[in-house]
Order: C-alpha cells, then structure tokens, then sequence
C-alpha cells in the first residue's frame, strides 16, 4: 500500500545536501519497509562516503554565517519549523507509524513530544548567556562566552525516528551549529519529513543536511564524518556497542561527543508500594513502542511478599493489550522493526524459559488475524526470572516483561546496579526515607520515583556507565552544543 499523505510532497526520497534535493551522487538507493507486512513502502537514495564529505562542506561553508545571526533570529527559523511540525502532526504521524510500526496514537504522541524539544531550544538560543569572573588582582576583566562548537554529526536510531533527530537538530541549530545528519536505515522518511519543513520554514541552504543510507553503507557515510576534522561533534543516539566504535574512531581528531546508548533498567516493587499504581507504572514504561525503548524496564524485581499479588494484576493488564498493525485503531502494540528484532525476542524468552524461568502469558510469535506479518510478538510475562538469563545481561527491546523475586533493599539495590548500564531505573515504595536512599544509590542517569513516564523536553535525559554521556533536553542540553571560551583583559592603567 503507497504512502497516503495530505501533504505526499513530503514524502521525499533525495538527500538534501546545501538546500537542493538530490539522489546520491553514485545513484544508489534501497527500499524502505513496512514492518506490519515486510513490503517495501518508498524508496531513498543510499548514501557514500561522497556524498557524507559533500554534506560537510555544506555544514562548513555555512557555519559562519549561521553562527553569528543573532541567538533571535535563529529561534524565530526554530519556532517556524516547530508551527510545521504541528501543522502536519498527521502527516508526520502517519510516517512514523508506517515505517516504524508504532500505533497512530502513539506516533502522534512523538510529534508532539519531538516539536516540544524545538520549542523548548527557540527558547534556550536566546539564554545561552555568560559570565563575569571577579578577578583575582589588580584591574584585570576576566570573562566567559559560549560558542558553538562547529559542524555536529547527528546519528539516530529507528525507534523514535522524528523525536530521537529533532533532540539533536533543535539544540544543535539553536547553539549556531550546523548539522549533518544519518537517520536509520529502516526509518529515514520521517527525518526526510522533517527536513523538508525545515526548509519550507526557512532555514538558509547547508545549515542542516541529511544523507540517507542502507546498513551496508552506514560505515563508509560515517566513517566520512569521523575521520574529517571540519566536524567538531558527534551526536549518537543508538546501541553502546556502536557508541564505542564511535569513540575509538572520532580519537584522532578528537570530537566532542554525546552518546545516549543502551540501557537495562530495573523497576523495583517493594512490599510497601501501591500495587495498583506500580503495575500501571509499569504498563506505560515497559510497553510504549512495544518495549522498542532504551528505558524499557528490562528487569523487575518484586519483594517476595507481594510477588504473588502483583505477577496476578500484571498478568491479567498484560493480557488485555490488543497488538496489531499501526494505522488500526484499537492496536496499542505494532509490529517489531524487523526479522533480527523478532529474533532477539525469540531468543531472549528461550533461552530464559530452558534457565528455569515460568512462562505466565505470551512467549511466542503472532500471524494470523490482524496481526498477519512477520514481526509480531505476544505481550509476555516471565516468572521466576534469574541473573544467569540472557535478558536479565543484555535488553530484549521487545514487549517481555522478566519478574524477579527480592527479599531486601541491600538485595535488591546491589542486583539492580550489578550492570555495565545505567541510563535509567525506576522503583515503587510508599516509604519516604527508602525513596530518598534508593533515589542516591541507583546507579543511573534518570529514576522514576512511583512514575513509569518519565521523558520530558525540560528535563535532562541522558545515562552514566556504559549507556553513554552527555544530556539532551533542559538548561542543561544547549552546552552539549557549545565550548566555553575565557576572555581575559590585561590591567587597565
Ligand atoms: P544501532 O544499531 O547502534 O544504530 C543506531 C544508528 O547508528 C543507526 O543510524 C545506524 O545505522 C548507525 N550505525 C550502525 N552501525 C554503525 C557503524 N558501524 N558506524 C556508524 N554508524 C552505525 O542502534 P539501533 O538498533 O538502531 O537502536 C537501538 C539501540 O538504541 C538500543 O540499544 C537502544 O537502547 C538505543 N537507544 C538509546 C536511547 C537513549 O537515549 N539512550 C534512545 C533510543 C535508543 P543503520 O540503521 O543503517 O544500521
């Protein structure tokens, strides 16, 4: 079935390198699929090196210029392109949901959550203020700016493929950067959407380029970007292992970075919770794209005294979920992205399930009815899991819920932080002084406190460990973005 689009201009297939639309220059491209049914829905250009190093010229030629508008005049182009975003919420919504797989309803709630992070840095391009130092003696000035730092390369991943671009895109633009961008290979319409009201909102030609590319290519286009000293930064949404590979090969020319990467997050429930409240919780963390997060629960641990009672309320919510493909409206789980996702799915709850773990509902793929497709997976519950199971290491990023049993806090705080991950955690206790013990132990960058949801643009989103380092969102996100300068006037006679 072609894409059906109000507005079926922005359904593009081109990179859009210096302002002009255009195939890639040794014109390749490669199919973009349904994940519902594995057919192929559009086609994009698939990118090399060539066209990566002309995206970069772009960027570079236009820094200057972009750089010294005023911080105002760059969050007016934002503000523009945010009433776009809004205006074609449809659209966009439609996009994501085809290629990605998630429920309409869920993929109009990523616009929004997407845009809200352009309206939040048009505010912050105009506060990036400095700072007067008193000096230390005699009559010398000493003062710090803030600068941007340069061409930023933005990589992104497909489970949210307009939010995860427009958290790079927005603080970049608003810093005075300008950006060349790769989004995934399995979601590349929505980014190329997204660019496309970027440019009807105004923004001058080279400031933002995007090249898109199949996984065989994805090396050579990024390979560009890291060996070129012309771009200053690198922004990585994506697994931890890439996130390394990134490291290791920006060293020589010793890029900024910023890498949101993988997690494996506990969520906690202590005898003392509210049951009712913490299996809502935990419904809306674990579930929201199908599990497809990085701060999916991936590990729940129950204190033995409610473990019962709460397996039984979960269950049954578990069983009440209606999975099905993303344009039907009652479907509230989609398709997962791919064959490999399903896979790892399938491997996880084996391997799992031969480790002694009870299967309370799910564990097998779905076809037939309306989930008729490759890429469907049972909402599913795990009883009696354990740390020598694959899932209990490594995230399924699929809709399987592992329980676990705990006796104590001293237990249970060293299982939850026994992880190379540590983006985010979560714990349900109606004990005041353990929330404020738990909430400086765990070893994460963000903890949900009685609260499954916890993504917001005001709020810094980011991991420590080997899920990655710096922040998006917030006050704190434009100086991912940006180098402090020290200006230092000798003493006035
Ligand atoms: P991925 O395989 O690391 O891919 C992410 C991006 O990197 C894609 O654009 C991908 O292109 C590209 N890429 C892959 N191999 C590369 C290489 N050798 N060199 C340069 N770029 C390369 O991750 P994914 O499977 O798309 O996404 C899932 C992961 O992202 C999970 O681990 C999840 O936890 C993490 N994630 C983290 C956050 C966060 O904020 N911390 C948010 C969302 C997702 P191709 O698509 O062409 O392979």
């Amino acid at each position: 079935m072609a894409l059906e689009l109000d507005r079926p201009d922005l359904a593009r297939s081109d990179n859009f390198i210096d302002g002009i639309w255009q195939p890639s220059g040794a014109g390749a491209h490669y199919d973009v699929c349904d994940p519902a049914t594995g057919e192929a829905i559009a086609t994009v250009a698939d990118s090399t090196a060539a066209d990566a190093q002309a995206a970069t010229v772009a960027a570079h030629r236009a820094f200057d210029s972009w750089r010294q508008q005023p911080a105002a005049a760059r969050a007016k182009l934002l503000k523009r392109w945010h009433a776009l975003i809004l205006e074609h919420t449809e659209d966009l919504a439609r996009l994501i949901s085809r290629e990605q797989g998630k429920p309409l309803a869920e993929a109009r709630g990523e616009v929004a959550y997407g845009a809200s992070y352009v309206d939040w840095f048009a505010a912050e391009a105009v506060r990036s203020y400095g700072d007067i130092i008193p000096a230390p003696v005699g009559s010398k000035r000493m003062l710090v700016t803030k600068e941007p730092v340069g061409v930023v390369a933005a990589i992104t991943p497909w489970n949210f493929p307009l939010a995860m671009i427009a958290r790079k895109i927005a603080p970049a633009l608003a810093a005075g950067c300008t950006v060349v961008a790769k989004p995934a290979e399995d979601t590349p319409l929505t980014a190329l959407a997204l660019v496309a009201l970027a440019e009807e909102a105004g923004l001058p030609a080279g400031v933002l380029n995007i090249v898109t590319s199949s996984r065989e290519k994805v090396a050579d286009v990024v390979g560009a970007w890291l060996e070129d000293a012309r771009v200053r930064k690198i922004t990585f949404t994506g697994s931890t292992a890439v996130g390394k590979l990134l490291a290791r090969d920006s060293a020589p020319t010793l890029k900024r970075l910023s890498l949101e990467l993988g997690g494996n997050a506990p969520f906690i429930v202590f005898e003392d919770a509210d049951l009712d409240a913490a299996v809502e919780g935990l419904m809306a963390a674990k579930f929201r794209n199908g599990g497809q997060t990085c701060v999916s629960p991936n590990r729940v641990y129950v204190q033995e005294s409610v473990y019962e009672a709460f397996a039984d309320k979960l269950v049954a919510r578990v069983q009440s979920l209606r999975v099905g493909p993303g344009d039907r409206d009652d479907s509230q789980i989609g398709p997962m992205i791919n064959a490999r996702a399903v896979d790892k799915i399938e491997r996880h709850v084996q391997d799992a399930l031969a480790r002694g773990a009870m299967l309370l509902t799910g564990g097998q793929r779905l076809n037939g009815g309306v989930t008729t497709g490759p890429n469907y997976y049972a909402p599913t519950v795990l009883g009696d899991a354990s740390h020598d199971m694959a899932l209990a290491q490594d995230e399924t990023f699929g809709p399987v819920v592992p329980l676990f049993r705990f006796r104590d806090e001293e237990e249970v705080v060293d299982a939850a932080n026994d992880t190379p991950y540590g983006l985010a955690a979560y714990f349900f206790s109606r004990d005041v002084a353990r929330i404020w013990r738990l909430a400086e132990r765990l070893q994460t960058g963000l903890v949900g406190i009685n609260e499954g949801a916890l993504a917001a643009e005001s709020a810094p989103f980011g991991g420590i460990k080997e899920s990655g380092y710096g922040r998006e969102g917030s006050r704190y996100g434009l100086d991912d973005y940006m180098a402090t300068k020290y200006l230092c006037q000798g003493n006035l006679a």
